[in-house]
């Protein structure tokens, strides 16, 4: 059995998306998957006796469903942010390489944020703001051009 997917990949958004995108995102796949609009003929009727097709539709709309009552609510969302944080530490994931966080260059910009960077194969950067790693042990960070991800510990000293 596949991991389950998220509320985010349930509605196919980022996880940075705005209250705005996942509205978006919401409706459109409460079009896609209502069970009256998905199921078309006839009356709703028991699923064992219906298609295949019927039965998927309700679930998915069941977990659309379940995905914006978390994410529309901004201290429910946070909450399941951090969750879902948990599992990205216990969840392998595919990345080229680990670093310290004292590996990279620092840099400060403007608002006094640090933001982190360090080079990757392609000639474009990892980059982080520190701020992103707080509270965190390490932080998969995906390069800012191409497909590979590196692995950020955070040192703390
Ligand atoms: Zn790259």
């Amino acid at each position: 059995m596949e991991a389950s997917l998220t509320h985010y990949e349930v509605l196919g958004i980022n996880p940075s998306a705005t209250i705005e995108q996942i509205k978006q995102a919401y409706h459109s796949a409460v079009l896609k998957h209502h069970p009256d609009k998905a199921a078309g003929l006839g009356p709703p009727s028991d699923p064992s006796t219906d298609g295949q097709g019927q039965a998927a539709s309700t679930d998915t709309f069941q977990l659309v469903q379940s995905a914006w009552e978390v994410l529309r609510d901004a201290d429910r969302r946070a909450a399941y942010d951090s969750l879902l944080c948990l599992r990205e530490l216990q969840t392998p994931m595919t990345y080229q390489d680990e670093l310290d966080m004292g590996d990279m260059d620092a840099e400060d910009c403007d608002g006094g944020a640090r933001l982190f960077t360090y080079p990757c194969r392609c000639g474009d950067v990892y980059a982080l703001y520190e701020a992103e790693l707080a509270g965190r042990s390490s932080m998969v960070v995906p390069c800012r051009s191409c497909s590979n991800h590196v692995l950020v510990r955070a040192s703390v000293t």
